[in-house]
């Protein structure tokens, strides 16, 4: 089976792993800093804090912005469930915005419009998580202007989006947000195993997401009640996590950044060929906005029934029977059974609804061969016959 993604280890990587198995510090030690400076310098942002997953990463950064009980999260409901239940984890209440039936990303209009009503009815959301789908940028200045004028925060999901920009501003630069994750899961663009990361360009929020990581431990002395009486000393100032990434993970991280530009071009050449290869056929393929460069996590094709009598699951069982390890992204979160339970049902958010029933994740990784991609396009063009 071809899978629809697929992670890349080369000997250096493999190498550096061992470095650290062979260093004094397996965790807490040198790497994961320099770890947290590159994906910082990459994405033109202050600061980085990594930790075991972007799942962690969504809750710190929702703890450090103040989520709470009494608050209200938005997302899109075409996404993974991560970018909703980080927001639960603070006991807040979650509802969505829709997606544009082009780019298949948070609509703004869609954003504008709810933000007007919530605002009657005292019920605007204090953080709005766009996603970067498939690793498109988000319209994120458009969002910004609305979060200034309705007074909400902006936690960007990039976990599709490292390396991607809009306008030559790369993803994480967080100039139009508060803080931005980036998943290191192997699917995703580069890896470590398990991990994420998040970044920002205020120092409290990196400071504070630092100290929850860490069982809401601080070291430094300015920040302790007392004197510390020596160098054994330690404040936990709040409740926290040990959402720590090791540096076995961030020794793999620093490694596969460094072909992280090479990586997305790879992606891109393997998108431009589908485009070609599927020129003919009767689906929606890819829109990339004109100043999107797109970092080309998932190559996704929808299934419209105007265009052609075949289901998206009979087309999704046909490639799946000839070794064609398709996906979809994403059943709208508002349909899984947990959101159902806090009243959300079909017909809420309908384009979201209408993608997760039309879309069909390919195959694409860097290492998937020109001979797979010719056979992926010839099962899909027969199945659409
Ligand atoms: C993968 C993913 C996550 C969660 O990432 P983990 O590192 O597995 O916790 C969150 N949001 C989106 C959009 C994702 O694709």
């Amino acid at each position: 089976m071809i899978p629809y993604g697929r992670q890349h280890i080369t000997p250096a990587d493999i190498q550096a792993v061992v470095d650290v198995l062979n260093s004094d510090f397996l965790t807490q030690g040198p790497v994961v800093p320099q770890f947290e400076q590159a994906v910082a310098k990459l994405c033109h942002a202050q600061y980085a804090c990594a930790v075991n997953s972007a799942t962690s990463a969504l809750h710190l950064a929702c703890l450090a912005l103040g989520l709470g009980p009494n608050d209200i999260l938005w997302t899109v409901p075409n996404s993974f469930v991560a970018s909703a239940n980080c927001g639960r984890y603070c006991g807040a209440q979650i509802d969505f915005v829709d997606i544009d039936p082009i780019t298949w990303n948070l609509s703004v209009s869609a954003l504008r419009i709810k933000l007007a009503q919530a605002k009657k009815e005292n019920k605007l959301p204090k953080i709005l998580i766009p996603v970067h789908f498939a690793g498109q940028p988000t319209e994120q200045q458009a969002i910004w202007q609305l979060a200034q004028e309705f007074g909400f925060k902006i936690i960007e999901d990039a976990s599709h989006a490292i390396g991607a920009s809009r306008h030559n501003e790369p993803v994480g630069s967080c100039r139009w947000s508060h803080i931005t994750i980036f998943s290191f899961h192997p699917v995703k663009i580069i890896t470590t195993g398990e991990g994420g990361i998040a970044v920002t360009n205020d120092p409290e929020l990196a400071q504070h997401m630092t100290r929850l990581r860490s069982h809401g431990i601080t070291r430094d002395p300015s920040h302790m009640q007392r004197a510390p009486e020596g160098p054994w000393c330690y404040d936990q100032l709040e409740l926290g996590f040990n959402y720590r990434m090791t540096d076995i993970q961030a020794a793999l991280g620093v490694s596969q950044l460094k072909r992280l530009n090479t990586a997305i071009e790879q992606r891109q050449a393997i998108a431009e060929r589908y485009n070609q290869l599927l020129k003919e056929l009767p689906i929606q393929r890819p829109t990339i906005l004109p100043g999107n460069y797109s970092a080309f996590h998932l190559y996704v094709i929808r299934l419209d029934p105007m265009q052609t009598p075949h289901s998206r699951n009979d087309v999704f069982k046909i490639l799946r029977e000839h070794g064609v390890g398709v996906n979809v992204h994403y059943t709208p979160i508002h349909l899984q059974p947990y959101y159902r339970v806090s009243g959300f049902a079909t017909g809420n958010f309908p384009e979201s609804e209408r993608h997760g029933e039309q879309a069909i994740t390919l195959p694409l990784y860097p290492q998937l061969e020109i001979e797979q991609q010719n056979r992926i396009a010839q099962i899909l063009a027969e199945a659409l016959d």
